[in-house]
């Protein structure tokens, strides 16, 4: 018997199942890159929003830091249940009891280092990382350091899925720094210390700015900058701010 003809598909009719099952195929990627197109479009206007009403005009001024603040995705640092929270004015749980801070503080203690290109800074306590990843935007390398395994592994893995080329994340006591690649033109601390570590104002370079919040734990501490000068150190208190502690390894 002669094979059954298609009078609408002349040829092999797997050939054209193939065919059509290729052209569906680019026709759902394309639509799935426009509709991630869209969602990006979204939240770059969110975050414009963000750096307009809740950073420029609350005080900073540094135009790399609002370059940072604007270009860095916050919303991929955010758990999922907080995605329509992620440019939101305050600060978010990241779990394991930490959080990522509020935007405008990020900001503040980014300008307060005054990162410049060809420097290399020490962050502790990388949490979601994306303190991380503002600073990286502006300055050579960043170093982070966090303490709890958990989240400095998904920082880590979340910072080179986006391309993050200029961080290292190391797991440890912050306390300590990071002696193998002192000394650093800035330090970022991002829990609240009773007082200054010793080994980071070691740590620190001669002319370097080292931000932390010091204070009791649970309660109001005072963001405080902290220059070496001369071999000598001054501080100065900035604002009341709310940090997670500072926690030392057993
Ligand atoms: N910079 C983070 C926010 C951090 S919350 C961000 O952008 O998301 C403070 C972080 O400091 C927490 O993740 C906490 O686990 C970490 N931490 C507390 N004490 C530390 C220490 N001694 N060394 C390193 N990390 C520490």
């Amino acid at each position: 018997m002669a094979p059954k003809q298609y009078a609408f598909l002349p040829g092999r009719p797997t050939l054209w199942v193939g065919i059509f099952t290729v052209l569906a195929g680019i026709l759902g990627c394309a639509l799935l890159v426009a509709a991630a197109a869209s969602d990006d479009a979204r939240y770059a206007a969110r975050r414009e929003a963000m750096v307009r009403s809740q950073i420029a005009t609350q005080g900073v001024t540094d135009p790399a830091t609002l370059r940072a603040m604007a270009a860095v995705q916050r919303h991929r640092f955010v758990p999922p249940s907080y995605l329509s929270n992620a440019y939101d004015n305050r600060p978010l749980p990241i779990g394991y009891g930490q959080t990522i801070s509020q935007p405008y503080i990020v900001a503040a203690m980014t300008e307060s280092i005054r990162p410049r290109p060809e420097h290399r800074v020490l962050e502790i306590g990388t949490g979601s990382g994306y303190q991380a990843a503002i600073l990286a935007e502006i300055v050579r390398n960043v170093y982070t350091i966090e303490i709890i395994p958990e989240l400095g592994g998904t920082a880590r893995e979340r910072l080179r899925n986006l391309g993050y080329k200029n961080i290292e994340v190391r797991i440890a006591d912050g306390y300590d720094g990071w002696p193998e690649q002192a000394p650093f033109d800035a330090i970022v601390v991002t829990a609240a210390a009773e007082y200054i570590p010793p080994p980071l104002l070691k740590q620190l370079k001669e002319g370097g700015r080292m931000i932390i919040p010091v204070g009791a734990p649970f309660f109001t501490q005072m963001l405080m900058l902290v220059e070496k000068k001369g071999g000598e150190i001054t501080t100065r208190q900035l604002m009341p701010v709310m940090f997670v502690p500072f926690r030392r390894s057993p």
